[in-house]
Parts: structure tokens; sequence; C-alpha cells
């Protein structure tokens, strides 16, 4: 796996022909937060998003429901795909897969058992994000953690078993989503055809967390995938950034190829 920055020169000319960038949010475009509602976009990041617009077509792709996301990078003119890529919407596009919609009362069901269960830990962190929903452990004092995961794999284990969710594990956090053929990759590729149906453009997806490995296997011959990590790590992206700031470098960099 290479660095893009000492690469960058080798795409400048494709670049430059045009390009779409998808970028998650968390741990991508803001570095992640103790609490999720404390990851604001700075405000020299959102003037370099907005440098990007017009330039290039904007992605913003999250685990985050779509009004969290737009609540907090508040541009227009460029797409918001939120829930794991369940909710899209952007110029001309507003949808919400409707598969999804019918493990909604499961997904309440479990959370509502959650809270019970974990609700009151200290550090757990519950968010019921409609189509999907988060529990962040970033804040649980280490020798508790065990005891937190037992409790919550027993809560969501006969879900999974039965079929109806599946859980993936972030940075510090469960994923619960529905079981359905559906993920970033899926959701990155439907875009791509939304935005680009000649393809003619070069999608650029951006991301640091394990959801991003189905975006970095379903663009990954067709564009440059980045995984956000401090060193090289086993993914299925072509190239790395070692963090935000290299991140935001990257992108400084971009804007000015179009100058
Ligand atoms: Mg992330």
């Amino acid at each position: 796996m290479k660095h893009l920055l000492s690469q960058l020169h080798k795409f400048q000319k494709n670049l430059r022909a045009g390009a779409v960038l998808l970028l998650d949010y968390d741990g991508t475009i803001v570095p992640i937060a103790r609490r999720p509602e404390l990851a604001l976009l700075p405000d020299d990041t959102r003037k370099l998003l907005k440098a990007l617009i017009g330039k290039f077509k904007l992605v913003i792709i999250s685990g985050r429901a779509l009004s969290s996301v737009k609540h907090l990078v508040r541009l227009r003119g460029i797409y918001y795909v939120g829930n794991h890529g369940f909710e899209i919407n952007g110029p001309n596009v507003n949808i919400i897969k409707s598969e999804a919609k019918c493990t909604r009362p499961i997904i309440s069901d479990i959370c509502e058992k959650l809270r019970e269960k974990v609700g009151k830990m200290k550090g757990v962190v519950l968010e019921d994000k409609g189509l999907t929903a988060s529990v962040h452990y970033r804040l649980v004092e280490r020798n508790k953690v065990g005891g937190f995961k037992k409790i919550f794999w027993s809560v969501v284990n006969p879900y999974v078993v039965s079929g109806k969710v599946r859980i993936t594990e972030g940075k510090k956090v469960f994923e619960i989503r529905p079981n359905l053929n559906w993920d970033k990759g899926k959701a990155a590729l439907w875009i791509m055809d939304v935005i680009d149906p000649k393809k003619k453009l070069i999608p650029v997806y951006v991301g640091d967390d394990q959801t991003d490995e189905d975006a970095f296997s379903a663009l990954r011959d067709r564009g440059i995938t980045v995984v956000v990590s401090a060193r090289p790590r086993r993914s299925q992206a072509k190239f790395f950034l070692r963090d935000v700031d290299e991140v935001k470098a990257f992108l400084s960099k971009m804007a000015q190829m179009r100058d």
C-alpha cells in the first residue's frame, strides 16, 4: 500500500479531467471525537470543501443518520449518503432504501433493550439513527469493556442469528444494520451512476473505518481508494493517508489542481 501524496502526480492529468470525491466524515475529514455530537466540522475544512464544489463532484458518505451529517456539513450542491448508504440526498436525488424501513421496528426494539441493559453503564453512548444504530463504548472504562461487550452480544445475538440484522465493529463502536445486501460500497456505485452515468469521472474514495472497506472493494478497479490510517494496514484500499490533516492536505492539492 502506497502513501497517496507521494503518488498523486501520477493521477494529476486524469483527476484534472474530472473526479468524484467520496469522503467519509468521522475519522476522515473530522477527527474522531469522544462523543459523536462533538465531532463538528471546523470552518477551515468547510471552506476547503466549498472550494472543491464546482471543481469536482462531492459526496459525503457516513454511517451517521443523513440528517446528522447534513447538519454537521451544512453545504449545498453536494451529495450526502447517510446511515451506511440507506439514505441518499443531493441535487435531484432523495431516496431512502425502502427495504431498510422494514427493519426499523427491530432496530428500535434492540435499542430499547440495550438502553435497559447497558444504557446506564458509564460511558456507553447509544445512538438510535432510525434505519441503523450505533453503540459507542469509547468512554467505557477499560476494565468494564469486556462486561459491556458480553451484555451487548447477549442482546443482539438473537436478532443476528435470525438474520434480521448484522453487526460490524468499528473504532470503539458497534454498528447495527439491517441484514440487507446494501452498504457503503453499493451506495457509492449507485451514486456514481447517478452523477456520472457515462463513467467519465474518476471516483476518489477516502475513509477510515471497517464499513469503508466495502467501498474500497467496490471501487478498487475503477478509482483511487484511500484508507486513513496512521500506518499501512490490511485494507482493500490501494493508498493510505495518515490522518485527517493529511486528508486536508490532499483536498487542498485537489482544489488547486483545477484553479
Ligand atoms: Mg469514519
